[in-house]
């Protein structure tokens, strides 16, 4: 491993040599002043005083040598549609959103909420905001109103750019009917709303506010609108995700670090090269469409293909019909997407041309070895785990190939990527502990490039959640489990809070069990991830009603139960709908009344409740464990 570890060693150990090398991966309009800024800790400035810009590093600086390159291919089954876009064309068609947005006073700073299906627009609004200094906002487009709404009081958006409906699996899912009640649930109203009309659902734009952005693309013709150099501090996007709280957490990234990071990325882990084609399967409403359908393997020179369409529609063939087509070289997808094609024959894969993909790239949830070993065995390509969050941007863990290809463990994302300072840390004392022993998987400051500068607006709120779990020492905490063997490869043991991971979604138990509560006939809930053969996790809901009679018979709890995942497909969305609800008269709480969602998850997974001393009453469990068996 001498050549990973000495890498490893100088990015951590010489942090400012190692970035200011990699630094020049990417354009800057004015050199840095330093590489970091230690002088706020525990924030971290990256390359003050450099000016730069994201859709400069994405798509101007390759006109010269790509312009006729394709660089986004779109692609999609579920309205049997694809375009293809050259750098050239990209770049017109960003300055045509670009010259929008400014001609509707959006400037530097503003911000822009985008609540959009997998359509080409959807990418020339994110490269148009950062174009311009705007910070934008994707907001994934299966939430639902409520969720909608709560990022627009949080981002306070000054545009939205939106579009008539999705579309999934072949059924329109409408957005405009959500995205109107939630901005009249919101208390903050966006000046304007850009919609695109697909011509799939019928609306009735709202005069004044609504535009339309055919109308608005023709009327801007083919103006030139020049990028704005901004401070590699400048934020460039917000991006909402889940915690312990019912509050979604605004995730602000910069703009000079993470054009870094994801350069070095794109060399160092994903090995893709200029003029080859990316092919990522996640949506842009989430981090790793972010960072890998958009700005990473543009950066790069690549082509990147968007994809709208399910793996298993028209038929499990399509994703490797696609990657033949476009000769992916890199591909990234997720461990439920593979788990859903394992019920097929593996014929979908080997009939293709797969000559030019080199790696599969899987991540969002812990990829368990079957599936990997499947997969690999079908593709006859290396599979590579990667672990990360939404805060960080990039992997925490992964297999750097581009530095040395070590050989990965089953069971285990790898080993720390550069700049990643990761310690197990023992839960109580914050102390390190020992290879083979299990403790929080934390980071040293600073985080590296590209990483999470704070919480939208909530300076303290950063601090507060993310490094103040030990009292001895002001860590990152990632909030998972760990443990790490000899050689320094971790293996992801689950969250330690209450977050759960359906199908690589991360959801918060918290704002599952607020929705819920909100249902009239609900007297309590508890809402605790179970382990699910398909989706990695699935959430089940334990509801105490306020009359008993809601629960006493098989029809009236069906019937319950079908209300209350309504309330919350709703509310927040089909995502976070939950995959059981059973009823109980009384949740298992501690004495000092907290909810032991420990011991209930264990339950729902056939496992022992664990250390009960607390518990105030045991009938309490006893209902659990009965529900789970009587109750559908
Ligand atoms: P998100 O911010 O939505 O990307 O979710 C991040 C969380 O997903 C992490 O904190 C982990 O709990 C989980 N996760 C992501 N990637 C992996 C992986 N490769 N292996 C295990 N867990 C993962």
């Amino acid at each position: 491993m001498a050549e990973y570890s000495a890498y490893h060693r100088r990015s951590v150990e010489q942090p400012q040599e190692f970035w200011a090398e990699k630094a020049a991966l990417i354009d800057w309009h004015r050199p840095f002043d330093r590489v970091l800024d230690a002088g706020r800790k525990p924030f971290a400035a990256w390359f003050p005083g450099g000016l730069t810009n994201l859709c400069h590093n994405a798509v101007d600086r390759h006109l010269a040598t790509r312009g006729a390159q394709p660089a986004l291919v779109w692609e999609s089954t579920e309205v049997d549609r694809s375009r293809s876009y050259s750098y050239a064309e990209l770049h017109q068609e960003v300055q045509r959103m670009a010259a929008i947005l400014l001609r509707h006073g959006v400037g530097q700073g503003d911000r822009v909420l985008i609540y959009m299906p997998m359509i080409p627009e959807a990418v020339f609004a994110m490269l148009a905001c950062v174009r311009i200094g705007a910070i934008h906002s994707v907001v994934f487009g299966g939430f639902a109103a409520l969720s909608l709404a709560t990022r627009i009081d949080d981002a306070t958006p000054k545009m939205v750019i939106s579009s008539d409906a999705g579309s999934r699996a072949g059924r329109v899912v409408p957005y405009k009917p959500l995205l109107d009640e939630a901005i009249e649930r919101a208390t903050h109203k966006p000046g304007h709303v850009l919609m695109v009309d697909r011509g799939l659902q019928p609306f009735t734009p709202l005069p004044g506010r609504d535009l339309d952005y055919a109308a608005e693309r023709a009327a801007v013709g083919d103006r030139e609108v020049p990028c704005a150099w901004v401070e590699a501090t400048h934020p460039s996007y917000i991006l909402y995700t889940s915690g312990t709280t019912g509050r979604p957490k605004g995730v602000q990234r910069d703009t000079g670090g993470y054009a870094v990071a994801l350069a070095t990325s794109m060399r160092d882990i994903f090995c893709g090269s200029p003029g080859g084609t990316y092919f990522c399967t996640s949506d842009i409403g989430w981090v790793v469409g972010h960072s890998y359908i958009v700005y990473g393997p543009l950066i790069h020179g690549m082509t990147t293909v968007l994809y709208e369409g399910t793996p298993v529609r028209p038929d499990a063939g399509i994703l490797w019909r696609l990657a033949e087509k476009h000769r992916a070289q890199v591909m990234f997808s997720s461990p439920t997407a593979v788990r859903v094609l394992k019920r097929f024959d593996t014929a979908f894969m080997r009939e293709r041309d797969l000559s030019s993909l080199e790696r599969l790239f899987l991540a969002g949830e812990p990829l368990d070895e079957p599936t990997a070993s499947w997969i690999a065995e079908a593709l006859g390509k290396p599979v590579v785990d990667n672990y990360w969050q939404t805060e960080t941007g990039w992997p925490i863990l992964g297999i750097p190939a581009g530095v040395q290809a070590l050989e990965p463990k089953p069971g285990s994302p790898g080993v720390a990527m550069p700049g990643y300072k990761v310690g197990i840390l023992d839960e109580l004392s914050g102390e390190p502990v020992p290879p083979g022993q299990k403790g929080v998987l934390a980071i040293e400051w600073p985080l590296p490039p590209g990483c999470m500068q704070t919480v939208w607006g909530d300076d303290k709120r950063f601090v507060d959640t993310y490094w103040s779990t030990f009292a001895t020492r002001q860590v990152y905490s990632t909030f998972d489990w760990g443990v790490a063997d000899e050689r320094g490869y971790v293996t992801i043991l689950g969250r330690t809070d209450d977050v759960i991971n359906v199908a690589g979604h991360r959801l918060g138990t918290r704002e599952i069990e607020e929705s819920i509560s909100s249902h009239a006939a609900v007297a309590e809930v508890a809402v605790v991830g179970a382990a699910d053969e398909l989706k990695g996790q699935q959430a089940v809901a334990f509801v105490v009603p306020r009359d008993a009679t809601r629960a006493a018979s098989a029809e009236a709890r069906a019937e319950l139960a079908a209300q209350i995942m309504q309330t919350v497909q709703a509310q927040l969305g089909a995502v976070a709908r939950p995959a059981r609800v059973l009823f109980v008269s009384m949740l298992p709480k501690t004495r000092s009344g907290k909810l032991l969602r420990r011991s209930i998850q264990a339950l729902c997974e056939q496992r022992a409740p664990g250390d009960l001393t607390t518990l105030e009453d045991p009938t309490a469990l006893e209902q659990i464990r009965g529900a789970l068996v009587s109750q559908p």
